[in-house]
């Protein structure tokens, strides 16, 4: 049987990249996915096209949206057994120039999106006494990255807030872990100047990006049952880059 069979999963930002591979992932193994996205319908659509799951317009800042969109979700399925938070921008700049606003856009989007749709599903997986949340972080939330301390804050804090989402309902049954990638070939990375690339595989021990479907792989299975007593842990998947100082 797939292993993901009569699971509800909720994934924000799934119409590209990274999001888009984890709705693939989940949705191979049998699971009832939905997945959000904001501005790009197309790229939705096709995400949708390739692997059946459902998509939903939805802002990350958006309480309202969030709290109906989860409404909807548990009338129609029930439950929503798992939730991935991924949906996540950048919008890099050295501190001295960054104006409050590309801060704030930052962190509301990657850290509050992540407190606004934990809270929305906590209801139902309380009830439920059951569930897993995977929290998308980063490398940046881990070292220094400079050009990215709105980035860098949002990841680190999402580090932080699992653990801390871990200790509050890992007794009702419910973990909560994130996942941490390193450099992976996305259309986040794909504007990253190219002299910055070259550096950065320099200092990656595997000397390669890594792909949306490996960080997919970890996210599924985290949330699966075969990870059934791991909790409020930080899984880094980054091809050696923060494992050693070589
Ligand atoms: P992409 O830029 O390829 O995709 C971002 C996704 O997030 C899209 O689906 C996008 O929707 C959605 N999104 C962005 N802003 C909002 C918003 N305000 N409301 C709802 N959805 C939104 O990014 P990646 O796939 O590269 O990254 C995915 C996650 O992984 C992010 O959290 C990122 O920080 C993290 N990450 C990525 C790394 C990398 O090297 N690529 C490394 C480490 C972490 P739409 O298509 O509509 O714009």
């Amino acid at each position: 049987m797939e292993q993901f069979s009569g699971k509800t999963v909720i994934v924000t930002g799934g119409s590209r990249g990274i999001g888009r591979a984890i709705v693939a992932a989940f949705a191979a193994e049998g699971a009832c996915v939905y997945f959000t996205y904001h501005r790009h319908k197309e790229a939705a659509d096709t995400t949708a096209a390739e692997t059946g799951a459902r998509p939903v317009l939805c802002e990350q800042s958006d309480e309202p949206a969030i709290v109906a969109v989860v409404d909807d979700i548990t009338a129609a399925s029930g439950a929503v057994d798992i939730l991935v938070n991924n949906a996540g921008i950048v919008a890099d700049q050295f501190l001295m120039m960054m104006p409050r606003e590309t801060w704030s856009k930052v962190i509301d989007t990657n850290c509050g999106g992540a407190f606004l749709w934990t809270k929305a599903v906590s209801r139902c997986m309380l009830n439920a006494k059951r569930g897993a949340i995977v929290n998308i972080a980063s490398v940046s939330g881990m070292v220094g990255t400079a050009g990215q301390a709105n980035y860098a804050a949002s990841k680190g804090a999402i580090i932080a807030f699992s653990r801390s989402c871990a200790a509050e309902f890992g007794p009702k049954g419910i973990r909560v872990n994130s996942v941490v990638p390193g450099f992976i070939d996305t259309d986040m990375t794909a504007r990253m100047p190219r002299s910055i690339k070259r550096q950065s595989l320099e200092r990656i021990l595997l000397r390669r990006f890594g792909t949306a479907a490996e960080v997919a792989a970890v996210v599924t299975f985290i949330a699966s049952d075969k990870a059934s007593y791991i909790a409020g842990q930080t899984v880094v998947v980054d091809g050696g880059l923060t494992g050693t100082v070589v």
